[in-house]
């Protein structure tokens, strides 16, 4: 699998022009060779020339830790005493145009254009994104048993088993991430959640707010599920819930809006339409419905080994969707000083249409605990 990963990566240098791609801490690294990097002081460095063998550059002491795949790269541990730097720069060698990971260190890279004064650089994205945003039919199984696990605890919190009266976000945000680690994920990436007023800021940061009846509260959620081969994909889910039995009026009407318009955008995700058409069929609607200045933000964002990366679905992104591409779709509708909304489902782009990966309800869920 890695192999193939680094054989399609090394025909995009081809096609681009790139004499080496250099992945260090970041998703990167485990996606093309199985191994993640420690981010720390000293620096993990995959090195892949367009022509010949990889060599993954590790710290001494991390080398135990490193599976070896003799297929896919060479192992070159440095020691305590040893320039790593310097080690990296004669792996590059004459190299005129090298990709380099976009989550690597700033310091590292500064301390590698002066070892290597003669390259152009690059970011490893332009040649990474493209090939990680197509997932393959293993990968969508992945992203779906994720999916899966959000939508349980989902369930749940619509059917009111997770108690929110009188309870912090807070409390219920570590609740979210207990849940999350007991559905089988591994890390818990966020836990969101949003009541009354404070919904109306989309990355609320869970607080000692507590939740009272006879307001709207908002939860977006997710983590990473890592399987056997070390390497994990990501859940992302947002549902919002009424608490108290009489939910406002124009906290109803303006859902049923986004729930409309979140199909809409669900429907339009088919193979080849642009990215940001999907967004314009969500905004359309909730700009129809005179909320067009509250929806803040971009309608989804890719999501694979990463909670966020390609393909963005976004005005101005005009390219079309291929077969494989996994995103999120999640309008929302935000009125400040007075309550949130937000509606989020990851979403695969297949050749018989669209595929969502969260299936749990999506109308407005009224719970009295
Ligand atoms: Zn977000
Ligand atoms: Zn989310
Ligand atoms: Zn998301």
């Amino acid at each position: 699998m890695f192999a193939e990963r680094l054989d399609r990566a090394r025909a995009r240098m081809d096609a681009d022009g790139v004499d080496v791609l250099l992945l260090s801490v970041g998703a990167d690294l485990p996606y093309f060779c199985g191994y993640e990097a420690m981010p720390l002081e000293r620096i993990t460095m995959l090195v892949v020339p367009r022509e010949s063998e990889a060599t993954l550059v590790v710290p001494a002491l991390e080398a135990p830790r490193v599976i070896d795949r003799g297929d896919v790269f060479s192992l070159k541990p440095w020691t305590e005493t040893q320039d790593p730097i310097e080690l990296i720069a004669r792996l590059v060698g004459p190299a005129r145009t090298v990709a380099v990971g976009d989550h690597m260190w700033a310091g590292f890279l500064v301390d590698l254009v002066a070892a290597c004064p003669a390259v152009t650089w690059r970011r490893a994205s332009t040649i990474t994104s493209p090939i990680r945003s197509v997932k393959t039919p293993d990968e969508i199984a992945r992203l779906r048993a994720a999916g899966a696990a959000v939508d349980r605890i989902a369930a749940r919190l619509q059917a009111g088993e997770i108690p929110l009266i009188g309870r912090t976000e807070a409390q219920v945000s570590a609740e979210l991430g207990r849940q999350i680690v007991d559905e089988g994920h591994d890390r818990v990436n966020f836990a969101i959640v949003a009541a009354g007023e404070n919904a109306a800021s989309p990355h609320h940061e869970a607080g000692s707010r507590v939740i009272r009846e006879g307001e709207g509260v908002l939860c977006d959620f997710g983590g990473t599920m890592v399987g056997d081969d070390g390497i994990g994909y990501c859940s992302d889910i947002t549902r919002c819930v009424w608490v108290g039995d009489n939910p406002e009026r124009d906290f109803l009407e303006a859902y049923a809006v986004l729930h409309e318009a979140q199909a809409a955008s669900v429907r339009s995700a088919t193979v080849g339409t642009p990215a940001q058409d999907v967004d314009r069929a969500g905004r359309e609607k909730i700009a129809a419905a005179g909320f067009g200045g509250y929806f803040i933000h971009r309608t989804g964002h890719g999501i694979g080994v990463e909670a966020h990366e390609d393909p963005y679905i976004v005005e101005g992104n005009t390219t079309p969707l291929v077969a494989g591409n996994a995103f999120s779709i999640e309008p929302g509708i935000y009125m400040p000083g007075r309550w949130g909304m937000r509606l989020e489902d990851i979403v695969v782009a297949a050749d018989d249409g669209p595929d969502p990966l969260n299936l749990v309800d999506h109308h407005l869920a009224v719970v009295t605990a």
